[in-house]
């Protein structure tokens, strides 16, 4: 439980949240391995840190599944070199 954890909650973000998803309903990691996922998660390209300009910026969304999200994402957050790879078993350069 973070800070900011209360503006999820918000009316606003749950309108925006809907939006985004409605709008991007793939998840965007997934397609650039070409895999077709449903996204579950509406998540900040650039890290909000509690920044409400940030949290509510609609240019700064993307959607993404659950996996995605939890893996993928939080390893790039951390610093550490991301390898994707593709459906051919190759990395994705
Ligand atoms: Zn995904």
């Amino acid at each position: 439980m973070s800070a900011w954890q209360h503006l999820y909650s918000s009316r606003q973000w749950k309108q925006l949240r809907r939006h985004q998803l409605a709008f991007e309903p793939l998840c965007r990691f997934c397609l650039d391995s070409d895999v077709v996922e449903a996204a579950t998660v509406v998540d900040h390209v650039k890290p909000h840190k509690g920044d409400e300009a940030l949290f509510y910026d609609a240019d700064n969304l993307q959607s993404l599944c659950k996996p995605c999200h939890d893996g993928t994402k939080q390893r790039i957050e951390l610093g550490q070199d991301v390898v994707t790879f593709g459906a051919d078993g190759w990395p994705l350069g």
